[in-house]
């Protein structure tokens, strides 16, 4: 049975300070026990993981943390870059690795992301693997290509107990920050395509690792598209920094 999983991707969005209130704000709206059948994960900015964890703790939230990106490497010359290491200090569960940004605006290929999905991995830490294809390449029809690509690369390597745990956020770039969704069929029907191509190379682990989607989802759209069966959680953006309407994609029952 996999567990439904809401993740927030902040970007490059809260400082320290706003990243308090935040999650203590998130907290609030989720003190209900119906909340606990969903897995809530909120990603700020690599600055504010240690203020967002301290609250965590302190009040022992249910939320857990996670992590933007990371570098495949444990230490070294490499200016600017935070290691798998450091985050896993910071009590970080979860790392974005290959989001659409990091690939078309930063020139992540798919060599480095698969480095740093083993990195993530070997540090104790869970990978969301982000997948996912562009307008034109839709137009195009070379959906199913493009994210066949992202997922045969971005898990190369890997062994069964990883594929089970690995998380999978299939976001067409094109509904990425835009208001455009894909329809819940076409999500789910590219999810579905997702678990076939892990039950091809990494068998039953297929069944137990999740499928996210992502792209303008909101508290209108959520639950329709987590009635797909392939599809177990959401990744969201832009509706993720606001507590309120965060706290209403994650009860998308209601
Ligand atoms: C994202 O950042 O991964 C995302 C899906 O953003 P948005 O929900 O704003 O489209």
């Amino acid at each position: 049975m996999r567990k439904d999983m809401i993740a927030g991707n902040w970007k490059m969005n809260a400082t320290h300070l706003d990243a308090i209130q935040m999650v203590q704000k998130l907290s609030y709206r989720l003190n209900d026990p119906d909340y606990e059948r969903v897995e809530v994960v909120v990603h700020p900015p690599f600055t504010a993981l240690r203020s967002a964890q301290t609250v965590i703790e302190t009040d022992h939230l249910r939320i857990k943390l996670g992590a933007q990106n990371c570098h495949y490497a444990e230490s070294g010359a490499y200016t600017g870059e935070i290691s798998p290491g450091m985050l896993s200090k910071l009590s970080v569960s979860y790392v974005i690795v290959g989001h659409s940004e990091r690939r078309h605006v930063f020139g992540e290929v798919d060599a480095d992301i698969n480095r740093k999905v083993k990195a993530v991995f070997e540090t104790g830490m869970v990978p969301i693997l982000a997948v996912g294809e562009t307008e034109q390449e839709r137009a195009d029809g070379l959906t199913e290509e493009i994210v066949r690509g992202h997922f045969v690369a971005g898990t190369s390597g890997l062994t069964q107990d990883q594929v089970s745990s690995l998380v999978v956020a299939y976001e067409p770039v094109w509904a990425i920050g835009t208001g455009k969704t894909a329809t819940p069929e076409d999500a789910g029907a590219v999810c579905s395509f997702i678990r076939d191509l892990a039950a091809g190379s990494f068998g039953g682990s297929a069944d137990h690792m999740r499928i996210l989607y992502g792209g303008s989802v909101n508290p209108g759209n959520v639950a329709a598209i987590m009635a797909k069966k392939d599809i177990d959680g959401a990744l969201v953006g832009g509706a993720s920094l606001d507590p309120d309407t965060f706290a209403s994609v994650i009860r998308y029952w209601v």
